[in-house]
């Protein structure tokens, strides 16, 4: 098999059959040995009986239901563990990402054996001010604090070989970030501009508070860095408590008037920065113990001569 579609739908009724007369008109004469993985995350209309419909009336077409939606990153993940092409591309299916760019992207992948993923990225992004602020905001900060690195802009929209599809479905970890999960798994990536299409039909499933929920997903599943804000809040706060011991004693002493009250907000301070301190320290403990329980592979080899 040569190249494999994994394709999440989550009410897609009205799209569904145009994604795949599009997709076969855009492979025709072009790739001969395909397949189509629908994955219908729980979607409450006719898009699994338009689905199973294809699959009886075609042979490229695999779908697998979800019992209730899981969101697309679970959608993404079973997909791809149904993929046997040696090149497997996650794609939407609401056209926005055209199948044509598929065709590009395999080229890449012909041509060049040292590249082993072509991405797909946003050059110009079609959506309100906000919303671009607020996502390259999130890039700039999620780079800063985070080991792994996120390619502002890039989608889910890439296409991978096999090396890579099997690493990705070896982190079998629950709460899942695609952008991070490509990143950290490695490999040679190529990132290519593509112009996102309007909506065929339908509209999108991701509001602002869901993106921004995404978002926290990306920042706490791929770095423990907040876990350190409360040593050094902790540390500021005690260095604090010092320096204003000795500004109010030597005020105190000038102005002879040095009360208890001194001693209470010096105490108040320190203590509260003691107990911040104490909860980041158990946090450094937690975030070693959570990376580990994420049981991402220590390495992830691309090929393995012997
Ligand atoms: N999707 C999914 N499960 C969800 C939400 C979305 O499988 O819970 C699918 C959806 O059907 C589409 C793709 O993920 O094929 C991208 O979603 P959408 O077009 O709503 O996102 P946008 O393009 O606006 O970022
Ligand atoms: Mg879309």
């Amino acid at each position: 098999m040569k190249l494999s579609l994994v394709v999440p739908c989550f009410n897609e009724e009205e799209n569904v059959i145009e994604f795949f007369k599009e997709t076969t008109k855009a492979f025709k004469d072009k790739v001969d040995d395909y397949e189509i993985v629908f994955v219908d995350d729980g979607s409450k209309d006719k898009t699994f009986l338009l689905l199973k419909a294809l699959y009886e009336k075609t042979n490229c077409v695999k779908v697998v239901s979800f019992s209730r939606n899981f969101g697309k990153e679970s959608a993404i993940y079973a997909g791809l563990e149904q993929t046997q092409g040696d090149y497997t591309c996650v794609i939407d299916a609401d056209l926005q990402q055209r199948p044509e760019v598929v065709l590009e992207m395999m080229q890449i992948l012909d041509e060049d054996k040292s590249i082993d993923c072509v991405a797909a990225y946003q050059d110009e992004r079609k959506e309100s001010k906000i919303m671009t602020l607020c996502k390259d905001s999130f890039y700039k900060i999620i780079n800063k604090i985070s080991d792994v690195e996120f390619y502002q802009g890039a989608s889910d929209f890439r296409l991978m070989r096999r090396p890579m599809v099997e690493a990705v479905l070896n982190m079998k970890e629950y709460h899942r970030f695609s952008k991070g999960l490509f990143s950290f798994v490695g490999f040679n990536t190529k990132f290519i501009p593509y112009e996102v299409q309007e909506r065929a039909a339908g509209t999108s499933k991701w509001s602002f508070a869901k993106l921004f929920i995404y978002a926290i997903e990306g920042i706490v599943g791929f770095t423990t860095a907040p876990l350190k804000i409360p040593t050094f809040a902790g540390i500021g706060l005690m260095a604090v408590s010092f320096l204003y011991l000795i500004i109010a004693l030597i005020v105190g002493a000038v102005t002879y008037n040095i009360s208890a009250m001194i001693a209470v907000i010096f105490l108040l301070l320190f203590l509260s920065g003691m107990n911040a301190t104490f909860i980041g320290i158990i946090g450094e403990y937690l975030a070693r113990t959570y990376m580990q329980g994420k049981g991402r592979p220590i390495y992830i080899a691309k090929e393995i001569l012997k």
